[in-house]
């Protein structure tokens, strides 16, 4: 039997970023939703990187979080991409 496309780790994390601006198409989508059911160690990575989106976003003075820790995040989750994205 054909094992069509099947989405893995590595194709997931590096699609997450569109994934969680609604940027990526539905078809994809979908590939990472279902992925992600199995997979303990994306979801895990899924919530993170949206809770430091969440962060990026907030009002730096509402959250108290110095611009170096931010960075430091930013770069264990690999999220440079994201970063350089931004307008
Ligand atoms: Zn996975």
């Amino acid at each position: 039997m054909t094992d069509h496309a099947h989405t893995n780790c590595e194709e997931l994390l590096f699609s997450l970023s569109a994934y969680i601006d609604g940027e990526l198409n539905p078809e994809l989508c979908q590939e990472l939703e279902k992925h992600l059911v199995g997979c303990d160690n994306c979801r895990v990575v899924l919530n993170t990187t949206k809770r430091t989106i969440d962060l990026v976003h907030a009002p730096i003075e509402k959250l108290d979080v110095p611009e170096d820790v931010r960075e430091r995040l930013f770069k264990r989750l690999n999220l440079d991409d994201y970063l350089n994205h931004q307008p």
